[in-house]
């Protein structure tokens, strides 16, 4: 069976304080779902967070890095970097990276690269905007994004991959994909998968869903076959919210 996963990603909220009033909060909330859970803090926040959570089953994770391993990169931040504070999974190529930072499909191979040169484990975003969805291109999209950063893999690499279906026009708009829209692209995704790596790692890599995922539609979501957990964004910075979504399987 298909690891479960819900993550949070903070994105850019919460100073110090703040985080760690979450943190008291997800403490509080019980689990009774299989799913495993993960949270991105910011980059300030990280060691910090990992030291309170590390007595729990919540993993802290990280949104970015960058491909170097050190040098003259002002602002960023390397993996080896991440591994020193507790840090062992990265969410990869979010559309806002994408979007924002100009974040292109060969440096995300290089990202890929790199934290599974220093035995990461990486979230792969993807997803298409509204225009290619309403020109019936988002398979065409979703496929190259996917080929461009990751197919250059060997099958085994996928063992530290999950993937994070995230269509650009669902994120942070309270419009969310329906549950066969998410169903839909995720069996595309697993086929196209299948197509070049067999069924084998395509039936064993978690496919998570992203945008707009709230307590009131996760269990609809998740209930479908290929949706393997959430990338949540705005609900993961309420922490009963958060846990009704990751109880929602
Ligand atoms: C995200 O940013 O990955 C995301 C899914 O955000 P939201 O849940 O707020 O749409």
């Amino acid at each position: 069976m298909r690891q479960q996963i819900v993550a949070g990603n903070w994105k850019m909220n919460n100073d110090l304080a703040q985080t760690e009033s979450l943190i008291t909060e997800l403490k509080k909330q019980t689990k009774t779902s299989k799913a495993e859970v993960m949270v991105a803090p910011t980059f300030t926040n990280l060691f910090r967070a990992f030291d309170a959570l590390r007595t729990t089953d919540i993993e802290v994770i990280a949104q970015n890095m960058h491909f170097a391993e050190n040098g003259a990169y002002t602002g960023e931040i390397s993996a080896s970097m991440l591994k020193s504070v507790g840090i062992t999974t990265v969410i990869l190529g979010h559309s806002e990276r994408r979007e924002y930072f100009n974040e292109t499909d060969a440096m995300l191979a290089k990202k890929v690269d790199a934290a599974l040169a220093n035995a990461m484990r990486v979230i792969f975003c993807f997803g298409e905007v509204l225009n290619d969805r309403k020109s019936s291109n988002h398979e065409q999209v979703v496929e190259s994004q996917i080929k461009n950063a990751l197919f250059h893999l060997e099958a085994s690499a996928f063992k530290n991959i999950v993937l994070a279906y995230e269509p650009v026009w669902a994120i942070g708009t309270g419009e969310t994909a329906s549950p066969e829209q998410a169903q839909d692209m995720h069996a595309f995704i697993r086929k196209t998968l299948s197509d070049t790596y067999g069924k084998t790692v395509a039936e064993s890599v978690s496919i998570l869903y992203g945008g707009s995922v709230k307590p009131n539609n996760a269990q609809e979501i998740f209930g479908k076959p290929d949706v393997d957990g959430g990338l949540i964004g705005g609900a993961a910075l309420n922490a009963a919210d958060f846990f009704d979504i990751v109880n929602a399987f």
